[in-house]
């Protein structure tokens, strides 16, 4: 069945849900539009039907509120992809723009050099023929200039994607004596884990993909060959069982993780304007 939601989005074409908060079906037009941008391909591991866009209300990094958040996700992923958006307005969390991947083509090279913020898009990952997390719905890339994508040559030489992403190499956001930089992954990985994307680009060697979130592949795989309603009760679960363990471990290590970033925001807070570089 079509939703009300859906079936607005989809008739008055940018025109957006009377609730900044909503999520929507993937209709035959859209879909045929993804089809038509090279967003969606044959082949590709999920469906329109198995496909939702959450639409949300975000902060700027502008200072301002901005009404017309989108991205495309997993059906069954859409509830928690929803909350992600709703708790990253609570804390101020700013971004730059989302955009569904139709405005750009398809084209990831350039939603990256936009700033904008998506998920879905049918493609491989970079520099490998598997499809990428993003083909399932199950990954999100946000603010890729404040998180780029840095990938080495053998010589060590680091490239960024995009090319604005180097000022943020150095991936501290409050360092003394300059501006607190608003916008970087770190501050919202616990977030995404919450809901069930444990996996951070951030986290890995060469390369490293600072805007990137995902669940695990066998995970999505899993998700995409069940029917959405019990796609739904196992990514569920899943979440639920993250929860418990976080929550026990949380506990025992206390909360001595993150001293430096601590100590960084008393000192930019106490130095005194004749030190600042
Ligand atoms: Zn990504």
């Amino acid at each position: 069945m079509l939703s009300m939601f859906a079936a607005m989005t989809s008739h008055a074409g940018n025109a957006r849900p009377a609730s900044a908060m909503a999520i929507a079906e993937v209709d035959q037009n859209m879909c045929q539009a993804m089809r038509d941008t090279g967003v969606l391909h044959k082949n590709a591991p999920v469906s329109c039907a198995q496909l939702r866009v959450v639409h949300f209300s975000y902060l700027g990094l502008d200072g301002k509120m901005h009404d017309d958040g989108a991205v495309m996700v997993m059906a069954a992923l859409a509830d928690h992809v929803q909350a992600i958006f709703a708790t990253l307005l609570q804390r101020k969390f700013a971004l730059a723009g989302a955009q569904l991947m139709q405005h750009y083509r398809g084209d990831d090279l350039a939603a990256m050099r936009a700033n904008n913020t998506s998920a879905f898009n049918d493609r491989a990952i970079i520099n490998g023929g598997a499809p990428s997390l993003h083909a399932y719905g199950a990954a999100i890339d946000i603010n890729p200039v404040q998180n780029p994508f840095v990938q080495f040559e053998a010589a060590g030489k680091a490239s960024y994607s995009p090319a604005a992403g180097s000022s943020y190499a150095n991936r501290l956001a409050v360092r003394p004596g300059k501006t607190v930089r608003k916008g970087m992954a770190e501050d919202v990985v616990d977030v995404f884990a919450e809901h069930g994307f444990l996996i951070w680009g951030g986290d890995w060697d060469a390369p490293i993909d600072y805007q990137h979130f995902q669940i695990s592949r066998p995970l999505a795989k899993r998700l995409a060959a069940l029917p959405i309603v019990q796609a739904k009760i196992v990514f569920n679960d899943y979440v639920k069982n993250y929860r418990r363990c976080a929550g026990t471990k949380r506990t025992a290590a206390g909360l001595e993780n993150s001293r430096l970033a601590k100590t960084n925001t008393v000192k930019a807070e106490c130095i005194s304007t004749a030190d600042k570089p």
